[in-house]
């Protein structure tokens, strides 16, 4: 561990408009707090950035004093590379502004915002670029690994409606880049994650999207699980890009439009998503409700805003969580009865296996457009084990690895570096596929000592 004097901190903090919280001030414990439970790691300092002017300080302040650095946007990923332990956390958790150009259909995001901040103001507009499905999401690391969500089949990845990017690099210099500068700095963050720099501004492309959409949930019994898995991938598969469905398989929670005997009993629940109004989707909805005989359904119309935080009960923290994840191209029946076989023996109350939906706007762009590579994916699986006390970790984990394993013969080949855990270190290569080469070219050019490395990191190479 490198040690700093309390002389060259309290002259980091009179540099800053934020501030600096160290191991036994009253916020430190609070700050260092992420959404998986798992992780406990107590950095030397967290510097909460206000601007650009400190995340620069403090970029600077890391590479100087020799201090491992991290990176905390909305503290969300599973990995726990937010924190770093004995080293200098660059906390964006201030810089939230979301400014929209309703007449330019343009956002620019600061850094550390969620997915509801973003939705929040666009949505005073009926404006909405695809994000994610969980509002409390960071758009900083969502964005920079590639980023899907309800909108991603009708306009694509976030990835794809990055339109610039302001940027800290490892020397403190702040770059703007877009497809004219810095072109290939600009081709790395769209899916390389937070291995080039500190974005303060991130401008997205927006759309004409609700108010009002068509959302909820068909939910069936466990006991016809195959048949429903079996028509929803021929559905998906030949799907409106319109409409988005994704599986999952889990403990029915005690939701008011299910039967009292259905809750905590395993079942297969449908997310049904289109932004269209739901007078021009009923026939898509009586698909799905073809597939078996729901044990309950709630799908209708309501605000965009209000789906896009509809899961976040669900996803609260304090709790366990471990991942792991899967692409697949196809669902092979073969597949379909691996998931079945694990979820009919989840380890938890909480746990499930779901299959995030990709394909349509997603799927348009070649692999090597930017750095995410997957765009022949049509489903994200992710394996997400969640429970509450320590006692049962090995369990879950043991439970999570095993499905991994048995899945993995069905699947693609390659995963979203947004779901790796901390130890999938092995699964870089395979999360950032084709383009890893090229990634590394870029690191060594913008980031040559390696300095943001508590990430799914790229090491500098030729
Ligand atoms: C409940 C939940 C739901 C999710 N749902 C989805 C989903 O629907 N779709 C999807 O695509 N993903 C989803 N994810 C995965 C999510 O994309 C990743 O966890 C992502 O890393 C979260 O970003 P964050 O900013 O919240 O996380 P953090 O842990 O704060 O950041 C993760 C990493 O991103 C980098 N980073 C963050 N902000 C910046 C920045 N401004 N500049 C530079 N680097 C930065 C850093 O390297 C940091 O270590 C979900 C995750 C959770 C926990």
């Amino acid at each position: 561990m490198t040690t700093v004097g309390v002389m060259e901190i309290e002259e980091l903090e009179r540099s800053l408009r934020g501030a600096v919280l160290l191991p036994g001030q009253p916020d430190y414990d609070d700050a260092r707090k992420i959404w998986n439970a798992m992780i406990d790691k107590r950095p030397a300092m967290i510097v909460r950035c206000a601007g650009a002017a400190d995340v620069r300080a403090a970029v600077n302040f890391s590479r100087d004093h020799g201090l491992q650095l991290a990176v905390r946007g909305g503290g969300h990923n599973i990995a726990g590379s937010a924190l770093v332990n004995d080293g200098l956390v660059i906390d964006l958790s201030m810089m939230r502004s979301v400014q929209v150009a309703p007449h330019k259909m343009r956002a620019w995001v600061e850094g550390g915002a969620t997915l509801r901040d973003v939705d929040h103001e666009a949505q005073a507009y009926g404006l909405a670029t695809p994000l994610g499905i969980n509002s409390t999401t960071g758009v900083g690391g969502l964005t920079l690994g590639g980023g899907f969500g309800w909108l991603t089949r009708k306009y694509g990845l976030a990835v794809d409606n990055l339109v610039s990017a302001d940027i800290v690099i490892a020397n403190g210099e702040r770059l703007h880049t877009d497809i004219d500068s810095h072109p290939d700095l600009f081709w790395a963050i769209r899916g390389g994650g937070g291995n080039f720099g500190v974005v303060t501004t991130f401008e997205f492309a927006l759309h004409a999207v609700g108010p009002m959409v068509t959302g909820g949930l068909m939910v069936f019994p466990f006991a016809q699980a195959r048949s429903v898995l079996r028509k929803y991938r021929d559905y998906v598969e030949a799907l409106d890009e319109n409409i988005s469905v994704w599986a999952v398989l889990r403990k029915a929670p005690p939701l008011p439009f299910l039967p009292a005997a259905v809750h905590g009993s395993e079942v297969v629940a449908l997310a049904f998503f289109s932004p269209l109004p739901s007078e021009e989707v009923n026939g898509a909805v009586a698909e799905l409700r073809g597939f078996g005989e729901p044990v309950g359904e709630h799908i209708g119309s309501m605000p965009y805003v209000a789906w896009q935080q509809i899961f976040d009960p669900l996803l609260v923290p304090p709790a366990r969580n471990y991942w792991k994840s899967h692409n697949f191209n196809t669902l092979s029946d073969a597949a379909i009865d691996v998931v079945i076989e694990y979820a009919g023996n989840l380890p938890s109350e909480q746990s499930e296996i779901f299959l995030g939906l990709l394909g349509g706007a997603a799927n348009t762009h070649a692999p090597d457009e930017m750095a995410y590579p997957h765009r022949d994916a049509l489903y994200a699986m992710n394996v997400h084990t969640r429970w509450l006390e320590p006692a049962e970790d090995a369990k879950c984990l043991a439970w999570a690895r095993e499905f991994f394993k048995a899945a993995a013969p069905h699947a693609a080949g390659g995963v979203y570096i947004n779901f790796l855990n901390e130890d999938e270190g092995d699964r870089i290569a395979e999360a950032y596929g084709p383009n890893y080469r090229r990634l590394k070219e870029i690191k060594a050019k913008y980031d040559p000592d390696n300095l943001f490395r508590s990430n799914q990191n790229i090491r500098p190479g030729p």
